[in-house]
């Protein structure tokens, strides 16, 4: 027919984004995996010849970038960009999502890991296919996770949903983005990043595909509790101004408490009943100091927020850029 002639000259190209950090001991069998089904996907004319696996080195100390060139020697699907030291995880997403953009019509960005099933990628590229733009990959059970990390997640989403920050649960950033959304998520240009709060923003048709994560192929978690935590409360404090509010809110009751605790003291005192009040005053002590603390730290990771953003440093330095040099010589 017609139109399978004009698809077959016209097939998008696809670049899936993989970020690395000290990944050498996973990255052969990722390549192997995804190269398998990009293969199966050109074979049926789904995606364009000039499709890629582009891992973003970001600034690992093990074997990674050697790996990286060694794999693009044996298999043309594989390129790859190095950053000048480690930029961390949301970043080496933007850095690729960046270079990706230029050559490639359809991005999907995806851990090294193969923890997020790839078999679900000609899922996405089908839905792009059919007009849709952005494509999360959801996760429909979190077997694999402790369970101090699944409720942490759940409380954190809910949390989330309360300060009125649209994410959808249980997507983490494994997705497929067209062109316009790469290009349109790329304009926000917080230092602050959390991705998963800012593709929902972005709009455009969307679609989601529901996978089982699976346990980490090998290696080791390069997110430990601390990170994450400091992860989870970026999220909060770079899409929401609640806490804010929260302590507001907080500071009017404990004012009126003490209003209706001074009337009654002084009640107290003119009846002639005063005594030793040592406790209730070290309670208030404690109490309220513990409360300032509090205040002034979500305080101050606002204004920490606003003097990471004010000083508009680079999110990336990219040491070498073997994908877009690929794209010159072979024009
Ligand atoms: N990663 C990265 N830079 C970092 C930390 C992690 O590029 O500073 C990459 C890592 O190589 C992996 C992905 O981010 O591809 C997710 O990390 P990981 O699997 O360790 O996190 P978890 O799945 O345990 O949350
Ligand atoms: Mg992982």
């Amino acid at each position: 027919m017609d139109e399978n002639k004009k698809e077959s000259i016209e097939t998008k190209n696809l670049t899936i984004v993989i970020p690395c950090y000290n990944e050498e001991a996973v990255i052969r069998e990722t390549t192997k995996q995804i190269s398998k089904i990009l293969q199966q996907l050109l074979d049926k004319q789904k995606i364009g010849r000039g499709s890629r696996i582009l891992f973003v080195d970001d600034g690992s100390y093990d074997r990674t970038w050697e790996l990286i060139k060694k794999l693009m020697d044996d298999n043309p699907f594989v390129t790859g960009i190095k950053f000048s030291r480690n930029f961390g995880h949301q970043n080496s997403l933007i850095a690729g999502l960046t270079t990706a953009v230029k050559h490639a019509d359809m991005m999907i960005t995806i851990d090294a890991d193969l923890q997020d099933d790839v078999n679900v990628i000609p899922k996405m590229v089908e839905d792009y296919l059919n007009g849709i733009d952005v494509v999360y990959g959801v996760r429909n059970n979190r077997d694999t996770d402790t369970w101090f990390k699944r409720v942490s997640a759940d409380a954190f989403y809910q949390l989330m949903a309360k300060f009125g920050v649209r994410m959808v649960p249980n997507h983490a950033d494994y997705r497929l983005l067209s062109k316009r959304a790469t290009q349109a998520l790329l304009k926000y240009k917080e230092r602050n990043l959390f991705l998963r709060g800012i593709v929902p923003l972005v709009g455009y048709p969307s679609a989601e595909v529901f996978y089982a994560r699976k346990k980490r192929f090998a290696g080791k978690s390069k997110y430990p509790l601390r990170k994450m935590i400091n992860f989870a409360i970026d999220g909060i404090s770079s899409f929401s101004i609640a806490p804010i509010k929260a302590i507001m809110y907080l500071g009017f009751t404990i004012v009126f408490l003490s209003i209706c605790l001074m009337a009654y003291t002084i009640a107290q005192r003119i009846m002639g009943n005063t005594t030793a009040g040592w406790s209730s005053l070290m309670i208030s002590i404690w109490f309220l100091g513990g409360v300032q603390l509090i205040s002034l730290s979500i305080i101050g990771e606002y204004v920490g927020k606003v003097f990471t953003e004010v000083k508009k440093r680079p999110r990336f330095e990219i040491e070498k850029d073997l994908y877009s040099n690929q794209f010159k010589s072979k024009p």
